[in-house]
């Protein structure tokens, strides 16, 4: 029996209405114009079965993003898997404040790269050097092929944070693991890689790695920008402080939140 596209909607309204449209738009090959242009189009019977199974994840509470293989994260669209975590808006905060702060031929760091979203916006966005950093073999597959793609030169390197990179950098970025274990929020994201989202009891254990190792990995002058929780923006400071960074500041994101930190580590001469 053929249904249209306002049916199929209309019999999904325990889903929101934006992932019903979207996943609907995926499988039918429409942009969300076309939909609602022509709501009375019938479904291709073809896709109704996997539209229904797909409708049924959603509802059970996967995110789209796995369903449909992809999300959009700055002016690109990444392939995402469940091997990665799926990129966030507010990640782009990080970005532009990266970005802001970049010069021509700069080396950059992206210490846990997952998708590869932060070291691909920034490389398709300055004339930078990029190398991405993943302990997990399976995210650095999703990343390589997402870099390839969008035709963005990347170096990627699998490695337990700094411990398989070599030389200095201008410039390190990340948006590591930062929930605490236990943390209530983890059941809506339960279908995200827990490596990627948990940074041990208090959520601070891989930044205290990150921002204390830092200084040995920067250039004199150089910057460090750090993703973080919203909540975390006091102890970050401090670990900031205690590694010896100048200039520290607090950038929110765009839903007014304190979400990234970022630090100038001179080389210790008060020099430039
Ligand atoms: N922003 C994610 C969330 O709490 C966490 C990402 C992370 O741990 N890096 O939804």
């Amino acid at each position: 029996m053929s249904v249209t596209l306002a049916g199929w909607l209309d019999r999904h309204r325990s889903v929101p209405r934006l992932e019903r449209e979207l996943l609907l738009c995926h499988h039918l090959g429409l942009d969300r114009a076309a939909l609602i242009a022509t709501p009375e189009r019938p479904v291709d019977p073809t896709r109704l079965e996997h539209l229904e199974s797909d409708a049924r994840r959603l509802a059970a509470g996967e995110p789209l993003a796995y369903l449909t293989g992809e999300r959009g994260f700055w002016d690109f669209t990444l392939r995402v898997t469940p091997d990665v975590l799926i990129p966030r808006p507010e990640t782009e905060t990080l970005v532009e404040a990266a970005l802001s702060r970049l010069g021509s031929g700069d080396r950059v760091a992206d210490m846990g790269t997952g998708s590869g979203a932060i070291a691909i916006a920034l490389a398709r966005s300055a004339d930078v050097m990029v190398v991405a950093v993943d302990t997990s073999a399976a995210a650095l597959l999703v990343a390589r092929d997402n870099a390839a793609r969008l035709n963005a030169q990347v170096t990627f390197v699998e490695s337990d944070w700094y411990r398989e990179l070599a030389g200095r950098f201008r410039m390190i970025v990340a948006n590591p693991p930062y929930v605490a274990a236990g943390d209530p929020h983890l059941a809506a994201l339960e279908h995200e890689p827990s490596d990627a989202l948990i940074g041990g009891s208090d959520g601070l254990d891989d930044l205290r790695c990150i921002v204390g190792q830092a200084p040995g990995h920067l250039e004199p002058g150089g910057w460090l920008l750090v993703e973080h929780g919203f909540d975390q923006a006091d102890p970050v400071r401090l670990l900031f402080e205690t590694a010896g960074f100048t200039a520290i500041e607090l950038v929110r994101d765009l839903g007014d939140q304190p979400r990234v930190t970022l630090g100038r580590w001179e080389d210790g001469h008060g020099t430039d």
